[in-house]
């Protein structure tokens, strides 16, 4: 069996980590037919759209895509081509792990959550305007159809991990209207879901328990603004961009992504740290039905991690460690780990 699977390789330094997970994911003896796609730059100098049409025909087609980062350049040119991946294939649910791995340095060694954020509305609905020159509009869109499907997600997400509890995130004390009925919607889909604790936090509280004591939380389902910010702070919370996974999930298909941009500063130089798309690799082989082979890339990837010896500059204690890898041989370091057995 052969798994036909769209590749954007990316802007920046997308190619060089999306080059290392090829590696990692093959290693596992899962069988792949990777159809590489230009998107972003690449593909606005080359194909004059930084997303041809051809590029989400396919991804329609395999289901599955594995994607490097995209720059977007700020307040002119493209919109940013991930929304418009994401809305063009109604990959509704971004899931992002953050989970403590042993040799990352990280102040919460506890932190095991799953942030579960809506993908398709709230602030990113792209209804803005200018009321008059002086007065900027953008329109919060809450649905009940689409909170009620992120939420029913999440607790379906959390029984079938094994999960204990879900957190829902809001703001309903002030935005009585969106927020109040993305909780109110929360609160009936948990009534159906006797087994799976629930309870609900207000955004700021949240962001402050989160840095207090991450322990408490489980998976934690939001809209799509504040998923946006409380996913990178938990990110932060177990070791930072460098090696924080995620997937783009809707009913017809999935797009998989590291969280982190494409590091332009670093493009061609094979310095940054591969872990995020390997372990997003992983995410998306355990999408296809190979969970034993995610499960062997991430404990490849945790014992290369652990011994600190081939890992880029990121994760060395002092980030001018001379003795700090490149992208390609840290790679080249799980690979044989994954190869020897473990
Ligand atoms: P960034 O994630 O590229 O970089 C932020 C910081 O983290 C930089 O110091 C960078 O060097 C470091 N970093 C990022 N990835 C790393 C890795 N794998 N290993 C080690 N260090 C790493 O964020 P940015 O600078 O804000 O954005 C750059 C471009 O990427 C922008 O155009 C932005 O729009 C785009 N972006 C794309 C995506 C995506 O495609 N999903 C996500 C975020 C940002």
């Amino acid at each position: 069996m052969r798994y036909r699977v769209v590749l954007i390789p990316g802007d920046g330094t997308g190619p060089e980590i999306t080059e290392a997970t090829v590696r990692v994911l093959e290693a596992t003896g899962v069988k792949f037919e990777w159809m590489e796609y230009l998107v972003g730059e690449t593909a606005l100098k080359q194909k004059g759209t930084p997303l041809p049409d051809e590029v989400i025909e396919a991804i329609r087609q395999t289901k599955v895509a594995l994607k490097g980062p995209i720059t977007t350049p700020i307040a002119s040119g493209f919109r940013s081509v991930n929304v418009a991946l994401r809305k063009a294939l109604n990959l509704y649910a971004n899931i992002r792990p953050a989970k403590y791995m042993p040799g990352v340095k990280s102040r919460f060694p506890e932190t095991d959550i799953v942030v579960i954020r809506e993908n398709t509305e709230d602030l990113y609905s792209g209804v803005e305007y200018f009321m008059n020159p002086e007065t900027a509009i953008s329109l919060k869109i809450i649905t009940r159809e689409a909170s009620e499907r992120i939420v029913r997600f999440a607790f379906e997400y959390a029984q079938k991990e094994g999960r204990k509890k879900v957190t829902a995130v809001h703001k309903a004390n002030i935005l009585k209207y969106s927020d109040g009925l993305f909780l109110e919607v929360a609160r009936y889909v948990a009534q159906q879901y006797p087994d799976i604790a629930f309870e609900d936090r207000i955004v700021d509280n949240m962001c402050m328990q989160l840095v207090q004591k991450p322990e408490l939380y489980d998976v934690l389902v939001l809209p799509n603004l504040y998923g946006d910010i409380i996913s990178d702070l938990c990110a932060g919370l177990v070791g930072g961009l460098g090696v924080a996974p995620s997937g783009n999930i809707g009913d017809d298909g999935a797009l998989f992504e590291a969280v982190h941009g494409s590091a332009p500063k670093y493009t061609g130089k094979n310095k940054v740290n591969p872990t995020a798309l390997i372990l997003t690799g992983a995410m998306m082989l355990k999408y296809l039905g190979e969970a034993e082979a995610a499960l062997t890339v991430e404990r490849a990837v945790r014992k290369v991690i652990a011994e600190g010896k081939f890992v880029t500059y990121d994760l060395k204690p002092n980030r001018d460690d001379p003795t700090a890898v490149g992208t390609s041989q840290m790679a080249d370091a799980i690979v044989k780990v994954i190869k020897a057995g473990i």
